[in-house]
């Protein structure tokens, strides 16, 4: 009974999505042995058939379903999902109406049946957390049965056992199956294929964790599979691997490759406490007052407003007159509206933070603050400025996140470049948080940043966290030596055409990412590809909603050359009867042909 009224809800899903199911692919089953069957969807679906009868393990946008119906068979009977990302199950509306039963990890059922709590509970500000994925279904999926580690599921005298396979999420699970002669693992997103990953950025489980948790997990699930003495492994997303050991053992090496790069041995750092005009205060982070002959001050970063309290204590100082954010995160810049309310400073920023300053809620980044700053001067790459007699120079300077500046300023006759959270070490970067994007690109990414330590050849870095360090030509040769291994062991792990695609979790966003609409009103979506391939991508973008939000034009297409950025914008409609409440809008994607699924989304709540 329970499954007849659980379809009966899918059923009013599929009412709604109807009109936006995406064309029939020409994808067919390929037959991997007599009773197994693969579909290369926006997941590898796989088919088990037994007289007629199928069962599926995940089923990515559901369009396997016109291969059943070629076939001659029904919907399956049972569809099995390794985990809750979007590309496993964004298709499962489709089986309203069918007798199909759905079986998911006991552990990742909630992320199913209340995908809408998930979706309701969302923290867009001050995330320091990269689990649970948004990744996850935009609409409630009925579930018949949560399946443990080690629980077994009887279907038509196949025990299909499963096994933990948690690491790309918290707690994915394999299918392993003794069929046709062989011991197959339905791998999940384990592993794409010898040595490879379908991308990094799920390995990263928490802020500057650099994937070490999800290395861990993943050699618990390297040795849970090889418990069960495999012939074939099957990918979720990916190639059929004969020699499953192997396989996964040149995985963990070229991962364990990635973190070690991350997490090297730093040099102990010569320290520079102060200079005559130049004092450095915490603030959560470090900030820095740069003092006029007159008792002027400007400031770098304010994590809290201790450097205003420094000032006000202080008989020699007048006011805090200017105020420079190296970057968006939030214990740089929590002071800075208070300081600026007090003090009536004036806000100095570069143009790349000139977005998430003003509207911090339209990126689905971590560490994110409420609310809005507004700067008074915006200041282009390489733009000079004199404040007091002192020549400032901005630079754009993305070591840490993309949207992050540097600034040169030469204080006591000393050049000082203030570098934000762009180094840890004279030698190296500071962690790699795939979620603050940070590119392998000579012209992006940590490279930029030593070539424009190269460039101004500074005496000093004062930075974010780590205090002032003496900086000479042998750190900036060390420092080019650390980055420049970064992009081949990350190439080695990472199956895309080009590893940014692996680290970029947000290489298709939708901006704004949050927006509040009233009823009757409508809200502009603007699709933003980042396409990191080395060759012109085509792209068609579809937006959808599970919902009667209508989307004026919801397919477009277009090309974006190498290298470059692109985008379309769409309209959101909220029509006047609409329940006031949270409502998600998904992209799915094709690039290049090959369809990915609904890699983005954003968020509207109706008011
Ligand atoms: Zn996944
Ligand atoms: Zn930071």
């Amino acid at each position: 009974m329970l499954v007849h009224k659980r379809i009966a809800k899918l059923l009013v899903l599929f009412l709604v999505f109807t009109s936006v199911s995406w064309a029939a692919t020409s994808a067919t089953l390929e037959q991997l042995s007599d009773s197994v069957y693969l579909y290369r969807d926006i997941c590898n679906v796989y088919i088990i058939e037994r007289e007629g009868h199928t069962l599926a393990i995940d089923f990515g946008s559901g369009d396997v379903l016109d291969a059943l119906k070629k076939k001659g068979w029904k919907a399956p009977d049972w569809v099995l999902h390794t985990h809750h990302h979007r590309d496993q199950c964004q298709g499962d509306y489709l089986l309203a109406g069918t007798e199909t039963r759905i079986a998911v990890p006991e552990k990742e059922r909630h992320f199913f049946e209340k995908a809408k709590t998930f979706w309701r509970d969302k923290k867009i500000f001050h995330n320091y957390l990269f689990k649970p994925d948004p990744f996850t279904s935009a609409y409630n999926i009925p579930v018949e049965r949560g399946l443990a580690v080690g629980d077994e599921l009887e279907w038509r005298g196949l025990t299909i056992k499963a096994i933990t396979a948690r690491g790309h999420t918290m707690d994915q699970l394999a299918y392993a199956l003794s069929i046709d002669g062989k011991r197959i693992v339905f791998s999940g997103d384990v592993i794409y294929g010898p040595g490879k990953l379908w991308n990094y950025h799920c390995l990263q489980y928490r802020y500057n964790d650099c994937g070490q948790i999800g290395r861990s997990a993943q050699k618990v699930s390297r040795d849970a599979i090889m418990a069960e003495s495999p012939d074939l492994l099957a990918p979720s997303h990916g190639v059929l691997m004969n020699h499953p050991a192997k396989a996964l053992d040149e995985m963990l090496t070229n991962l364990s490759a990635v973190i070690s790069i991350l997490r090297s041995e730093r040099i102990p750092p010569v320290k520079v406490d102060r200079l005559p005009h130049l004092t450095r205060v915490k603030a959560i982070s470090h900030s820095y007052l740069i003092e006029s002959d007159d008792g002027y001050v400007f400031l770098v970063d304010a994590g809290n407003t201790n450097p205003m309290k420094t000032v006000d204590e202080n008989p020699n100082q007048k006011k805090i007159e200017g105020i420079w954010p190296t970057h968006y995160h939030g214990d740089h810049m929590q002071g800075i509206n208070e300081t600026v309310e007090k003090h009536g400073s004036k806000v100095y920023c570069h143009e790349i933070l000139k977005e998430v300053l003003e509207n911090p809620s339209d990126f689905n980044i971590p560490c994110l603050v409420r609310k809005p700053i507004q700067p008074d001067r915006v200041l282009g790459d390489g733009e000079t400025f004199n404040w007091r007699g002192i020549e400032m120079r901005s630079y754009f300077f993305p070591g840490q996140t993309h949207f992050h500046a540097g600034l040169l300023a030469t204080i006591d006759g000393k050049r000082v470049f203030f570098t934000g959270d762009s180094f840890d070490s004279p030698e190296h970067g500071h962690n790699y948080n795939c979620r603050n994007y940070i590119q392998l690109e000579p012209t992006g990414g940590i490279l930029r940043c030593i070539s424009v330590l190269e460039e101004t050849k500074p005496d000093y870095l004062a930075t974010g966290h780590w205090g002032i360090w003496e900086f000479t030509p042998e750190n900036a040769a060390a420092m080019r030596r650390w980055a420049e291994g970064l992009r081949p062991r990350f190439e080695r792990l990472i199956a895309w055409d080009d590893p940014n695609f692996g680290m970029d979790e947000n290489w298709v966003s939708l901006f704004p990412y949050y927006s509040e609409v009233k009823q009757g009103e409508s809200v502009k979506l603007q699709m933003r590809v980042r396409n990191h391939g080395a060759t012109t991508s085509k792209m068609v973008v579809r937006l959808s909603s599970q919902s009667d939000l209508s989307i004026r034009k919801s397919k477009k297409s277009w090309t974006i050359k190498a290298k470059k950025d692109g985008s379309k914008d769409f309209r959101v409609r909220v029509p006047k009867d609409t329940p006031p409440g949270r409502y998600i809008v998904v992209g799915d994607i094709t690039r290049n042909s090959t369809r990915l699924g609904q890699l983005c989304e954003a968020i509207v709540d109706v008011k």
